[in-house]
């Protein structure tokens, strides 16, 4: 701890006494300095990640080289040098529309357990993660989030009205060509090269092209032909691993609470830009609760939210949410992505090992794809956060939009040179 704050001061970092202040004060109950001290911040991390240190990692151009630097530099708990070396790189700058809130709770819990907030950021415990995700320490160290949104680029954004009007605006465009609630169970090829889909309500569908904006997480559940998908293809897709994370919403009862960002081994809180909701972002175990534990994970945690937030009304238990696009709920609702069948994690990550696979990239048709999710014959298309090209936002709503565009466009490319102008107008 007192290593992370001399780095924070010898770089002059304007908030970092500030932070830190804050944070110690804010709490009614005073933490135990010498015990955070003792627990390390990122040296944990550092073994963790030195055990698989990337040599299997594919460092090409001059720019990952520096960045290899930079990573060792870090790893091996000398921030300052590891910062050195990144100065000399000019930084790609990248927008992101941004991840409701989270900074609010970052930039102070940050000075205690960066390596704790990465693993909740990406999803998953440090020693299941790629050495990859070092870099997000890396920026969470210097005050960001991630390498999308450094010290000075974060940009918050939502959707007013909730992140399911996008999707509702499209649903409305097709009209009755949409199907819900009906799961893909099984695919297979057709003698004339059309692909014959099987749904759980019995209901059989042709299709010319196919487009799987399904999680990877779920492709077990689905019989896949060999024909339609290679046996190789198909395991190293259902091999990619996704973050354990579930929220639990919690109504704000009171105007004169400290916005502080609390931390435990399964949670992380913070509060939404409007500051009327407290979040409980879940990780690992803990996030598995289903409409009949839920409570009880909530009651773990009641303790470190009276500790944190005094006077705050904790008594109320919460619910499960609905499967439904929209619900008004009155006190604490959460939900479980880990435990949704269809979803079956958060979002996917680059485990040790992976970093080749999971990270080349072709050129197909004109576009920049992943070699895993490249197209096949031209008629089964992959979209999907895992399958965006975005490097630097993975895992996001705005991955999933890039690979979704990416893949219309080489639909409506690929139509258009070789279905007739008059056919493919109609
Ligand atoms: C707790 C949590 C916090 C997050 N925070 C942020 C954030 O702050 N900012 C951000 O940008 N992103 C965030 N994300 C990530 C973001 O939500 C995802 O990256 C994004 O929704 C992925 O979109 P997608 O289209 O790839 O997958 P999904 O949205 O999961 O869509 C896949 C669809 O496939 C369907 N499906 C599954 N199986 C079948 C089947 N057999 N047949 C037919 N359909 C099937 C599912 O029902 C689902 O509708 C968060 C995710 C979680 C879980």
């Amino acid at each position: 701890m007192l290593d992370l704050l001399n780095f924070f001061y010898e770089k002059e970092c304007p908030f970092a006494e500030e932070c830190f202040d804050t944070y110690f004060q804010s709490l009614p109950k005073k933490l135990d300095v010498e015990q955070i001290k003792e627990n390390g911040y990122c040296t944990k991390m550092a073994e963790a990640l030195l055990k698989q240190i990337p040599e299997r990692f594919q460092w090409k151009t001059e720019e990952d080289l520096i960045e290899k630097e930079s990573y060792l530099y870090l790893l091996a708990n000398k921030p300052e040098k590891a910062l050195r070396v990144r100065e000399s790189v000019v930084h790609r700058k990248a927008i992101k529309p941004f991840l409701i809130g989270m900074i609010l709770a970052i930039g102070l819990v940050i000075f205690t357990q960066p390596n704790r907030v990465l693993s909740f950021y990406e999803g998953a415990a440090i020693e299941q993660l790629s050495p990859f995700y070092a870099i997000t320490l890396y920026y969470m160290l210097l005050g960001g989030l991630a390498s999308a949104h450094q010290e000075s680029q974060i940009i918050h954004k939502s959707v007013q009205g909730g992140n399911r009007l996008l999707a509702e605006k499209i649903a409305k465009t097709l009209g009755d060509r949409l199907h819900l609630n009906s799961p893909l169970t099984a695919v297979s090829k057709r003698e004339d090269g059309s692909y014959s889909l099987a749904f759980q309500n019995k209901q059989k569908e042709i299709a010319d092209i196919l487009i799987l904006a399904i999680p990877c997480s779920v492709y077990t559940d689905i019989a896949f032909e060999t024909t339609v998908l290679p046996i190789e293809r198909l395991e190293a897709i259902k091999n990619v691993q996704y973050g354990t994370n579930a929220k639990i919403l919690i109504p704000f009862l009171k105007n004169d609470l400290k916005r502080t960002g609390l931390l435990n081994n399964r949670c992380i809180s913070f509060f939404d830009p409007n500051h009327q909701v407290l979040i409980l972002f879940y990780i690992g175990e803990a996030s598995k609760f289903s409409k009949d534990t839920i409570a009880e994970t909530y009651d773990k945690d009641r303790s470190m939210l009276e500790i944190g937030y005094e006077d705050f009304c904790t008594n109320l238990n919460p619910v499960l949410a609905k499967d439904e696009s929209f619900g008004t709920y009155e006190g604490p609702v959460g939900y479980s992505w880990p435990k949704d069948p269809y979803a079956k994690g958060s979002y996917s990550y680059i485990a040790p090992g992976q970093e080749a696979i999971l990270t080349a990239v072709q050129e197909e048709r004109g576009e920049v794809v992943k070699t895993l999710f490249a197209p096949i014959d031209q008629k089964i298309y992959f979209a999907g956060e895992h399958a965006s090209i975005l490097s630097k936002v993975p895992g996001t709503m705005e991955a999933a939009c890039e690979s979704g565009e990416r893949v219309a466009r080489m639909i409506f490319n690929t139509l258009q040179t070789y279905i007739p102008e008059q056919v493919f107008r109609q």
